[in-house]
C-alpha cells in the first residue's frame, strides 16, 4: 500500500495552491474566514470562477467537462479548497444530481441540465427526508400519481437545504404503494421549484440561520419526462447517490485550515499569565484532534489507494464521515474554549474589547456543527452500515 504522494502529484498540489493564492477573491475568502454565511450569488460567484477555468466537475467524464484527474488530483484539489478557505461548492447539482443523471439519466436529460450545472445557472436541492422518514428514508410517503404525460406530486419534504435559493429539486416520491418491500414502488423525479402548488417554508437551525426549509407539495405537476432511471426503482438511484454524498463530508482540508486557525488564536489568548495554547490541558486537547486528524488523512489516502487500484472502497468509507464530522465539531468546541467569554451568543458592540466578526461568529458556529453528525445519514447509521457490511455483525 503506497500512503505517499508522487513527485508528480506534488506538483499537481503547488500548482492548484498557487492558482488558487490568484483567483480566490478576497472578500469570499474574508467571509469564510469570519464563519459569514454566503448568499446564493456569492456560492455562484466562486462556482462560476471555477467553471471558467475549466475544474469545476473534476469528477465528471471529459466530454462533460470532467478535467481527467487521477483520484488523488481530485482529492488533493478539494483539500486545497479548503485549506485556502474556498467557499465550500455546493454538492445538490454538481455531486448529487449530475452523477445520477450521468448514470441513469436520458441523452435529453444530460443535454438540458448537465451544461447548466456545470456553468452555475441553475441551483439545486435534495427531497429526500420527510417527517418520520430520515434514517428510515424508505418510509417516505410523498406520492406521484401518473396521469398520462406527467405525474401528480403530492406531501412534504424536510430539513430540504436551501430549498429557499433552489431553482430545481431532485426528489424521492412513491409511485407505487401497494409494495411489499418498502424499498419498492419508489422513484426519483427532477421538479422545477417553479411549478405551481410548491411552498417552500423556513426551518432555522440552533444559530438562528435559515439554511433549511419544509417543502410541501400540493397536486404539482411533472412531466414523465423529469423521471429519472426506471418507475419504481428509485431506490438504486437514492443508494447510488448515497455513496457519493458521503464521500464528501471528511472535509481534511477544511478542517486543517480551522486547526491551524485554533492554534493561532489559541496562542493570542492568555490564560494565568501565559499563551493558552502553553497551557498543558488545552494542548493536550488540541493534540488529540490534530492526531486524529492526521489519522483521518492517512485513513483517507488508504481508500485513495483503493480507487488508485480500481477497487471501489466498501462501506466502512463510512469512516471518513464520522470522523470527519467528529473533528469538524471537536475543533469548533476547542474555538468556545479558546475564546472563553468572548464567544457569548450576542452580537458585539462597538466597544466591546476583544470582539470581533471572528469571535462574534464562534457560538452560532458551534451551534450550527451540530448538524454534521445528522446530515447525510447520521453517524449512528454510518456505525450500523459499517457493522452490518463490513464487519458482518
Ligand atoms: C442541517 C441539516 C440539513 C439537512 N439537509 C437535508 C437535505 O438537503 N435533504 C434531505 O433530504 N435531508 C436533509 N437532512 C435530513 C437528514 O438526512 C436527516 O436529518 C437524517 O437522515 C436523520 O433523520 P431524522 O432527522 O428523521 O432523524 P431520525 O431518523 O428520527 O433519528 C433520530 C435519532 O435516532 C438515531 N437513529 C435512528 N435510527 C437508528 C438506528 N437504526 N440505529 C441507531 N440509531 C438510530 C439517529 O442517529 C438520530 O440520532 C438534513 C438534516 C440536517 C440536520
Amino acid at each position: 500500500m503506497d500512503l505517499t504522494y508522487s513527485a508528480t502529484e506534488l506538483a499537481f498540489r503547488d500548482e492548484v495552491s498557487a492558482w488558487l493564492r490568484d483567483n480566490l477573491p478576497v472578500d469570499l475568502r474574508a467571509k469564510v474566514a469570519n464563519y459569514a454565511h454566503l448568499t446564493r450569488e456569492e456560492l455562484l460567484r466562486w462556482h462560476r470562477i471555477l467553471a471558467a477555468k475549466g475544474w469545476i466537475a473534476p469528477s465528471w467524464p471529459t466530454e462533460w467537462g470532467g478535467t481527467g484527474w487521477t483520484v488523488v488530483q481530485r482529492y488533493l484539489f478539494e483539500e486545497e479548497c479548503g485549506y485556502a478557505g474556498a467557499p465550500p461548492l455546493i454538492p445538490f447539482g454538481l455531486a448529487m444530481c449530475a452523477p445520477v443523471l450521468l448514470k441513469f439519466g436520458t441523452e435529453a436529460q444530460k443535454q438540458c441540465f448537465l451544461p447548466r450545472i456545470y456553468h452555475g445557472e441553475d441551483f439545486w436541492c435534495q427531497g429526500y427526508s420527510e417527517p418520520g422518514s430520515g434514517s428510515d428514508l424508505a418510509s417516505l410517503k410523498t406520492t406521484a400519481v401518473r396521469c398520462a404525460d406527467h405525474y401528480i406530486v403530492n406531501g412534504q419534504k424536510t430539513w430540504t437545504t436551501m430549498a429557499h435559493m433552489a431553482d430545481w429539486i431532485f426528489c424521492l416520491v412513491r409511485t407505487d404503494p401497494s409494495t411489499e418491500r418498502k424499498q419498492d414502488g419508489i422513484s426519483f423525479l427532477l421538479i422545477d421549484m417553479r411549478t405551481p402548488g410548491i411552498t417552500v417554508r423556513p426551518l432555522l437551525l440552533m444559530d438562528g440561520h435559515h439554511e433549511v426549509n419544509e417543502v410541501f407539495f400540493d397536486d404539482v405537476t411533472v412531466p414523465v419526462a423529469n423521471l429519472v432511471h426506471e418507475e419504481g426503482k428509485g431506490w438504486t438511484v437514492a443508494k447510488y447517490l448515497l455513496g457519493h454524498e458521503r464521500m464528501n463530508t471528511a472535509r481534511i482540508g477544511a478542517s486543517r485550515r480551522e486547526l491551524a486557525k485554533l492554534k493561532q488564536f489559541a496562542a493570542q489568548q492568555m490564560k494565568d499569565g501565559r499563551p493558552l495554547l502553553d497551557d498543558p490541558r488545552f494542548r493536550d486537547k488540541v493534540s488529540r484532534v490534530e492526531v486524529e486528524l492526521m489519522a483521518l488523512a492517512v485513513t483517507n489516502l488508504r481508500f485513495l489507494d483503493q480507487l488508485r487500484g480500481g477497487r471501489a472502497p466498501g462501506a466502512d468509507v463510512s469512516m471518513l464521515k464520522i470522523t470527519g464530522t467528529e473533528i469538524q465539531q471537536a475543533l469548533t468546541e476547542l474555538m468556545m474554549q479558546a475564546a472563553g467569554p468572548l464567544a457569548a451568543a450576542f452580537a458585539p458592540t462597538d466597544d466591546a474589547v476583544g470582539f470581533d466578526a471572528f469571535t462574534a461568529a464562534l457560538a452560532p458556529r458551534y451551534c450550527n456543527f451540530r448538524k454534521t453528525s445528522i446530515y447525510a445519514g447520521s453517524n449512528e447509521i454510518q456505525r450500523n452500515i459499517i457493522a452490518k457490511l463490513s464487519l458482518g455483525l
